[in-house]
């Protein structure tokens, strides 16, 4: 970035919150119009699991620690984005519960009287642990990724993990009243998850579970390492295709398909009543459901036009879009810079923050080092 384009920001106040259910309020507007109040913040590109859609096997080489984010910088980011209208953060990762000092950055930023919703996104094997800690800090929503509820098939997705301490993540989310919890799946045709069974779960408890197409992030030199047999091929991300995504509407009708073969009423739109944070999903129940069945579609129908938000990687750098390489490096503007400093790059990412992602094939960083 150079320094015209930082302070060229360009970017204005606008009132304009387009597809939000919450109060009109003042936000800075990108070039485009869309007032952006979301932030998302890598707070680690370190994780307990090597999801294979997400990191290569033997995980991405860690940045040493001064490259990375210390939680005062974070804090004193949220302080200063607040103040240019953001109003929701969302915490991830690499798995943000391995990051050292977690609870104390979600007690900095419930401090800052603007941020009205903290959220965190986890695969879950922490939470028991942590639960109670997170919810005193001020944690206000988790949204925990599962991506089967088939034991072994876990192994061979996260590698490394059990399925079982996620579920006991979900568990331990529901009973310290996070609320909502979402379930998020990644859908994927050729790993044949069982799709009713995850909608089932919004039955009895008040789990949102979310369907959400995979995305080609990611390395390619990395990526591509060559599957050999169908079964490796399966759990080979670089062979995942165009073929793999599984569109909304077949996931609706193969749910409903599945319920009226058990005699169950099928899913109706839940046009009210979405769970806080809706975004980008489009929610369903079954009557009566505890729950709600959700659907992000960010390849096949893309969101762009309602897209607010900005992203924060954990070696400091705002990425305006999860799809774009374009960063504006604002770590040593927090280490060593006024408020000034970090607000003139933190305006420039906003008014470069593109139109719409095109096509895409790839992003130099992997999703554990962009938080998703
Ligand atoms: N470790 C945490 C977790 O797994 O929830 C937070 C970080 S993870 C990168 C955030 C989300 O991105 C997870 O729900 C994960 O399933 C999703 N994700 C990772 N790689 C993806 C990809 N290539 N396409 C779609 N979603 C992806
Ligand atoms: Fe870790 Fe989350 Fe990526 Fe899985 S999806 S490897 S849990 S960061």
């Amino acid at each position: 970035m150079t320094q015209s384009e930082q302070t060229n920001t360009g970017s204005a106040p606008c009132t304009a919150r387009a597809g939000s259910r919450a109060p009109v309020r003042e936000h800075l507007c990108d070039t485009y119009g869309r007032g952006i109040d979301y932030l998302r913040i890598s707070v680690t590109d370190k994780c307990n699991l090597r999801c294979v859609y997400c990191m290569p096997e033997n995980g991405v080489p860690y940045r040493p620690h001064e490259e990375l984010l210390r939680i005062e910088e974070i804090t004193r980011f949220v302080g200063l984005a607040a103040r240019e209208g953001i109003r929701r953060v969302r915490l991830t990762g690499g798995e943000p519960l391995v990051a050292k000092g977690i609870v104390d950055l979600i007690q900095q930023i419930r401090a800052i009287p603007e941020i009205e919703d903290i959220a965190l996104t986890t695969n879950g094997v922490l939470l028991p642990r942590l639960a109670p800690a997170l919810k005193n800090a001020g944690l206000d929503r988790v949204n925990i990724s599962l991506d089967t509820l088939d034991p072994q098939q876990f192994g061979r997705i996260t590698r490394i993990g059990k399925i079982e301490d996620t579920l006991a993540g979900i568990d331990a989310a529901l009973e310290h009243g996070f609320d909502p919890v979402k379930v998020n799946c990644v859908v994927v045709r050729r790993l044949e998850q069982d799709i009713f069974g995850f909608a089932r779960l919004s039955l009895d408890r008040p789990l949102h579970v979310r369907f959400i197409e995979y995305m080609p992030i990611g390395n390619d030199e990395t990526r591509a390492h060559g599957a050999l047999d169908p079964e490796s091929a399966t759990y080979d991300a670089s062979l995942w295709g165009q073929s793999d995504v599984v569109p909304t509407s077949e996931l609706v009708e193969r749910i409903n398909a599945d319920a009226a073969r058990e005699g169950m009423p099928g899913l109706e739109p839940a046009s009210d009543n979405v769970p806080l944070g809706a975004g980008p999903a489009r929610y369903w129940r079954f009557p009566g459901a505890a729950g709600t069945v959700g659907f992000i579609s960010a390849m096949s129908n893309h969101f762009c036009s309602r897209c607010n938000r900005l992203r924060l990687t954990a070696d400091g750098t705002i990425r305006p879009c999860l799809f774009s390489d374009d960063e504006y490096p604002v770590r040593e503007a927090l280490r060593f810079g006024s408020d000034d400093d970090v607000l003139a790059i933190y305006r420039a990412a906003l008014v470069h923050k593109p139109e719409a992602h095109g096509l895409i094939d790839g992003t130099a960083r992997f999703m554990s080092q962009i938080g998703g």
